[in-house]
């Protein structure tokens, strides 16, 4: 079994798991070693055949997919929803943050890579679900991902100001001590406070919305580019696959 973290969507009767690897799974850069993917999705006891990849930009680009042949040319963007369940929708992270979403009535459900550049794809997807199956948002179930958290991301003036003024305040805190020693990386931002904030702009309930609270970066175990000592391959990139899966099809574990 490829090592993993298995995540659930709130309300524990959702039929979806959330896989997030912990072994590089390639680039984010679409198609480069399918036979590297190939070995992390059978060691997981999924066929490479029913998952869905892209060519990840940092974009707020969201696809709908209808069957897996629709994305072999590994189109561009950042986010899948699938109603197939013989679809795996799965995205490539490092230290962005990976969001799974489904909703509890209508048959969707997706993974978002969403790094600060990309804060904002769920918007996009809320707006496919809605206009593809009619899903309202207040069915949404979300989990935000591992990801690099205000521990250990300290951003500039002008991102603070981005995420201030386009998702909320909260996003953005001053770190006094960095501020007083002339850092020009004075802020810590929150890349989940800003989703947060438009999970409740967008009418999610709280009680749908599961935070990980995990951060990439203080750990070495999700390959982050930020660890002081990867442990992972040392010629890839060390990403993490993240995919969402539909449990009828007996997919198991053993964890
Ligand atoms: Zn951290």
């Amino acid at each position: 079994m490829i090592p993993h973290r298995l995540f659930r969507f709130s309300g524990g009767s959702l039929p979806y798991d959330c896989v997030l690897t912990l072994r590089a799974a390639g680039p984010m850069k679409g198609r480069t070693d399918e036979e590297n993917r190939a070995r992390v999705f059978s060691g997981l006891g999924i066929e490479s055949s029913r998952v869905v990849s892209l060519t990840q930009i940092h974009s707020r680009t969201v696809y709908v997919a209808q069957t897996p042949e629709d994305f072999s040319d590994w189109k561009e963007g950042d986010g899948i929803l699938a109603g197939n369940p013989d679809i795996v929708p799965c995205v490539t992270v490092a230290d962005c943050m990976p969001i799974w979403l489904c909703h509890e009535r209508a048959p969707c459900f997706g993974v978002l890579h969403s790094g600060w550049k990309g804060t904002g794809i769920i918007r996009e997807a809320l707006a496919a679900a809605r206009r593809v199956w009619g899903a309202e948002p207040a069915g949404f179930h979300v989990i935000l991902g591992p990801h690099i958290r205000s521990c250990c991301y300290t951003v500039d003036d002008d991102r603070a100001r981005y995420f201030s003024e386009n998702f909320s305040p909260d996003a953005v805190c001053l770190d006094e001590a960095r501020n007083q020693a002339g850092s020009v990386w004075p802020w810590r931002l929150s890349l989940a406070e800003a989703n947060r904030h438009l999970c409740w702009e967008a009418g999610i309930p709280d009680g749908h919305i599961v935070d990980t609270g995990l951060c990439t970066a203080c750990g070495s175990e999700f390959g982050s580019n930020h660890a002081k000592d990867p442990v992972h391959l040392p010629t890839w990139r060390p990403l993490s696959g993240t995919l969402c899966i539909e449990r009828p099809r007996q997919f198991r574990y053993t964890l």
